[in-house]
């Protein structure tokens, strides 16, 4: 028997729910938890007689360590699966520590308010130390490490797609297809169209941040930063066809630059319209993409905020939004002395996952390694006492996971390469 305790009932957390669900001999009980209790009872009405686990909900505030702790101590699961936002990650992660229960995420830590003075000291040191200047790093997550090997449990960073899923192809790649690895590019392309002149396909505070910041790329033992969206490229991706994409800076450059020392470089593309960009130009160049709060009739109101309750919730998107992702990894090294590239990746056809369980492709292709992640640390076979990304651990199982539960990948061994 097993209890999973999931954190957060958003775009992401519908569909990793509905996925343990069709597992039920691994989750045989979840407790889904959110800030807004009623979206947990929505979705527990939605599943329940569809599947034998038995869905239980609870109203939790997950910035609130305390409320974690009491709701873990009442409710006893093995594990914690957080698909709150990367806000709510150090204290989701002190909860587990203090009742000794294993930590499951899909992004690393990243703080609400980036104006907050202590945080901001330690922000900029890290920008001068380390050479770039996105507002999350795995610092904060990785500094656990000991703490999580002496209460003896695990903390499994990062099971999304991209980090996730691109973090475990470069594993299976290294395992089976190269003595060593030199040169990776990571391409999350979405071909997919909604209809609405604007909208983020996923949380849109999160997703603003990211893409209107600088990027950076790994480069010989350290990190080379470029203006937002300065470097770009066309790429022909398979069954969507050519589009324009961008190099962002992307978490899992991190983690994979130092769990592998090998690779020369490391770089992160992702598709974006033009339609897009100009909205996003727009938007920032009047400030409404800034954190800093600002009074508006006498109440203070965060600009980003206010421009999510605007924009459409990424959750409704699902019905509407048709075409595919295709997201993966180029890789270039050598195996037994001579230079080859491989490319392995996965289309997602948006209606398909519509279909299957009532969201689209960006919140699916999260989800299901959401549940893949929660499910190996469960069953013990990704398990041990620390802090860890998903490329420390053996990649075939949830290779195997992927192409059972709905994210076939597939290996070009002759692709072509981005400039
Ligand atoms: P959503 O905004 O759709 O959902 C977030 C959920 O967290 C909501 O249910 C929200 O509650 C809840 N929540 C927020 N704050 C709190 C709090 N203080 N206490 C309790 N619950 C809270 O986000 P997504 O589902 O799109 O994203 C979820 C996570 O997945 C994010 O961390 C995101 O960065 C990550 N992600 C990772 C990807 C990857 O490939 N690795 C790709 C896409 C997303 P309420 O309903 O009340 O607002």
């Amino acid at each position: 028997m097993s209890r999973l305790l999931i954190i957060g009932c958003g775009g992401v957390a519908g569909v990793a729910i509905a996925k343990c669900c069709q597992r039920s001999d691994v989750f045989t009980e979840i407790c889904i938890a959110s800030r807004t209790k009623s979206k947990c009872d929505a979705v527990k009405e939605k599943l329940q007689g569809t599947t034998s686990t038995v869905i239980t909900t609870a109203q939790v505030n997950a910035d609130s360590k305390e409320e974690l702790v009491a709701l873990i101590n009442s409710y006893k699961p093995q594990a914690v699966l957080n698909l709150a936002l990367p806000y709510q990650d150090l204290t989701i992660m002190d909860a587990c520590l203090e009742t000794k229960v294993d930590y499951i995420d899909t992004a690393n830590y990243e703080p609400e308010d980036t104006g907050e003075p202590v945080w901001r000291k330690e922000y900029e040191k890290r920008c001068k130390e380390k050479g770039f200047t996105a507002y999350f790093d795995y610092s904060y997550q990785w500094a656990y490490d000991k703490k999580f090997k002496d209460a003896g449990i695990t903390a499994l960073l990062g099971t999304g797609f991209d980090p996730g899923v691109t973090s475990v192809f470069t594993a299976y790649a290294k395992k089976h297809y190269f003595d060593e690895i030199h040169y990776v590019d990571i391409l999350d392309c979405n071909g997919g169209d909604h209809g609405y002149p604007f909208a983020t396909n996923f949380n849109p505070e999160i997703n603003l941040r990211e893409v209107s910041a600088n990027g950076s790329y790994w480069e010989n033992g350290h990190w080379v930063e470029t203006k937002p969206m300065e470097i770009k490229r066309e790429f022909d991706f398979a069954q969507v066809g050519k589009k324009d994409m961008y190099l962002l800076h992307h978490e899992e450059i991190e983690s994979l630059a130092k769990n592998y020392p090998e690779i020369k470089r490391i770089r992160f593309f992702m598709t974006f319209g033009q339609s897009y960009l100009t909205h996003m130009n727009c938007l920032e160049n009047v400030g409404m993409l800034s954190t800093e709060p600002v009074m508006y009739e006498g109440k203070e109101i965060v600009p980003i905020q206010f421009l999510k309750a605007l924009l459409p919730d990424p959750a409704s998107l699902g019905p509407r939004t048709v075409g595919k992702t295709n997201i993966g990894c180029i890789f270039t090294g050598i195996k037994d002395g001579k230079e080859k590239s491989i490319y392995i990746y996965n289309v997602c056809d948006h209606q398909e996952c519509y279909k299957e369980v009532g969201s689209q492709a960006v919140s699916y292709t999260t989800g299901v390694p959401a549940m893949i992640g929660a499910s190996l640390v469960l069953q013990g076979i990704w398990k041990k006492p620390g802090v860890y990304n998903v490329e420390e651990f053996d990649p075939d199982p949830y290779m195997d996971a992927l192409n059972k539960y709905g994210l076939p990948w597939v290996v070009d061994e002759n692709p072509a390469l981005v400039e």
